[in-house]
């Protein structure tokens, strides 16, 4: 097949701008698994590439709601479901003003291979909606979940896709989302994950993802013979699901993670961060990050207008370890340049596609520990796939159970991944390793189930 750059993206990805995110996303996939391909001549001739790269449906429908003071409201809201080759399409939904199809594909296109990772039988799926839930009442985040599910319950089903949520879309949503789904089907199934405890969630969902980060960063320092992350100055972007619970494992563990970001600036504290503090004002109050410094004077606020050239603050520190969880695209080649001068050793991906392209090859060409998201962020739809074990069988599991099987999950992933990379003549390159690792299983299960 020809894969050459142009003729893949007009063909095969599409043409609109909206498209880049993705392209990248399949471009970097297609370079880095070439030493497969050109092991084996059988993806080639089952032309795997052309049928993976393109989704199986993409679902758009339109979402009519209420506001407060009884304004019609529209926004747009869909499902990419993109392969289900080893179980029911599996991803979460994304509620922000930037939701569109393109980035909808990338996010689902990644998350087949990170799904095939964990080796659990989930195919890749990921949905959303451009609404925007800051600023809204609690009512209308309800309402609109109710308008959202009264479309979305015709194409999800415990055997069929099982969303899950992401940025915007929490244990309130997902809890509205399914109550309506129950009361459209009057069927109490699982076809939700992240939902809160009390109906049928998993213990350990919320900390799944940042704590499952950490788990493969440590296991990866070790493989690479590097220093453990005790007693390490760490920066870790964002302040949401991931970024919290990042933090909550590294000061569990005995590291000293010093920075949080949100979309209006970034919290310095060289002591360590504040987790209740930061909990308290992010999760109850969903509040600046500014209002930190009411409590810690001693630390630094940095507004995104003081932001240098595009170089981000949180990145622009003195730390062993990086952990970017915020958004993707929000670690620049100027931004790796700055943690590789300041000592950084390792760089683990909690968001998906943080890092741009030109920020991963700085990393990989000084030898940087480089975890990319669909590896290291992996333990979230782990304990979700628990979550649909746990639900079919009536199971409660307990936390200490999960966190077991999501600390082994993480640190298999983490062996599979050196040891492709070795196979495959990239040692150390933990890109290449998943993308290998991600892509052989899916290509073997398509080839093994026909066309
Ligand atoms: P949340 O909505 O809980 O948190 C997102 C955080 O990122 C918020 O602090 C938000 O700030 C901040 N943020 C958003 N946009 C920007 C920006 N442009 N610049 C700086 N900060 C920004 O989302 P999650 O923590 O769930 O998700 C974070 C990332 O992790 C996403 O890429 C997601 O796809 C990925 N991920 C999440 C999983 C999960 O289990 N939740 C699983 C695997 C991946 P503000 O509060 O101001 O909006």
């Amino acid at each position: 097949m020809d894969i050459s750059q142009e003729n893949m993206k007009k063909n095969l990805v599409g043409d609109c701008a909206q498209n880049n995110v993705f392209f990248q996303a399949v471009q970097e996939v297609l370079y880095s698994i070439s030493p497969l391909l050109n092991s084996d001549d059988k993806y080639n001739r089952y032309a795997i590439l052309e049928r993976l790269i393109v989704p199986d449906r993409v679902i758009k429908f339109k979402i009519s709601w209420l506001d407060d003071n009884n304004n019609i409201r529209v926004n747009t809201g869909y499902r990419v479901q993109f392969n289900n080759a080893l179980g029911p399409y599996k991803g979460g939904l994304r509620f922000h003003p930037s939701v569109n199809e393109g980035i909808l594909k990338f996010l689902a296109f990644e998350q087949i291979l990170k799904n095939s990772l964990t080796g659990l039988p989930i195919g890749g799926a990921k949905g959303g909606s451009d609404f925007d839930p800051k600023g809204k009442s609690d009512f209308e985040i309800m309402k609109f979940c109710s308008a959202f599910m009264t479309e979305l319950h015709k194409y999800i089903g415990p055997r069929i896709d099982v969303p899950a949520g992401d940025i915007g879309v929490g244990a309130r949503e997902i809890g509205y989302l399914f109550g309506e789904y129950k009361k459209i089907t009057s069927s109490y199934d699982g076809v939700l994950t992240g939902k809160p405890y009390m109906f049928g969630g998993s213990l350990m969902r919320p900390e799944a993802t940042g704590y499952g980060v950490v788990y493969f960063t440590q296991k990866m320092l070790e493989l690479e013979k590097k220093e453990s992350l005790v007693g390490k100055i760490c920066a870790v972007s964002g302040a949401g699901k991931v970024a919290l619970h990042v933090i909550e494992k590294l000061l569990q563990i005995g590291a000293i993670p010093v920075t949080c970001s949100d979309s209006r600036g970034m919290i310095y504290d060289r002591r360590g961060v504040d987790l209740p503090l930061l909990k308290e004002l992010k999760l109850q109050n969903r509040a600046s990050l500014e209002r930190y410094l009411e409590f810690h004077p001693d630390a630094k606020y940095t507004p995104v207008s003081d932001y240098e050239d595009g170089e981000r603050a949180v990145w622009n520190i003195q730390c062993y370890a990086a952990f970017p969880c915020a958004t993707q695209n929000e670690l620049s080649e100027a931004d790796a340049k700055n943690l590789i001068t300041n000592g950084c050793v390792s760089v683990s991906e909690g968001a998906n596609m943080p890092s741009t392209h030109e920020a991963i090859d700085s990393f990989l060409n000084h030898n940087i520990c480089f975890a990319p998201a669909k590896a290291a962020n992996a333990g979230g739809v782990a304990v979700s796939e628990f979550e649909m074990s746990q639900n079919a069988s009536m199971q409660r599991w307990d936390f200490d159970k999960i966190d077991e099987k999501l600390k082994l999950i993480m640190e298999q992933i983490c062996k599979r991944v050196a040891l492709t990379a070795k196979d495959y003549g990239v040692e150390g390159n933990y890109v290449d390793g998943a993308n290998i690792a991600g892509f052989k299983k899916v290509a073997d299960a398509m080839i093994a189930e026909g066309i």
